[in-house]
């Protein structure tokens, strides 16, 4: 049973190398029983709230999305990445009448999903040659 709250592990934070280790080292992981909506991750600064059936020693696409949060926050500091991001997200809503679409077509969380798929891929090349040993 892992703890509720804790910081990255070294292996995790070397799997997780879509963000730099200086802000990986920053986070702190908590697993909470349930999130708004039909989310199962939130982060808010250095803080990521996972829902417990995520499993974070599995290598996780969420979390890897929900770091890029992690490093958006640091890069652009909290107030000013939670005005851009509800910015984005109204204007989105004002736009699309969804809040799905609203919510795909806010810019960081597009940046989150495409760099969570590129690391996803990129793992799972990497395992893909070493099975082939
Ligand atoms: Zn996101």
């Amino acid at each position: 049973m892992s703890p509720l709250v804790r910081r990255l592990t070294p292996s995790e934070i070397e799997a997780y190398d879509l963000i730099p280790e200086h802000i990986s080292e920053r986070v702190i992981l908590v697993r909470v029983p349930l999130l708004p909506g039909p989310y199962s991750g939130m982060t808010l600064g250095p803080v990521v709230l996972l829902a417990r059936t995520i499993r974070p020693e599995a290598p996780q696409p969420l979390l890897a999305h929900e770091l890029v949060h992690v490093r958006q926050y640091h890069e652009m500091g909290v107030p000013l990445f939670a005005w851009r991001y509800n910015r984005a997200f109204v204007k989105g809503l004002l736009q699309f009448r969804s809040w799905n679409k609203a919510y795909r077509a806010i810019p960081a969380e597009q940046e989150a999903r495409s760099l969570a798929a590129d690391w996803r891929r990129r793992r799972a090349a990497a395992a893909a040659t070493s099975a082939l040993g």
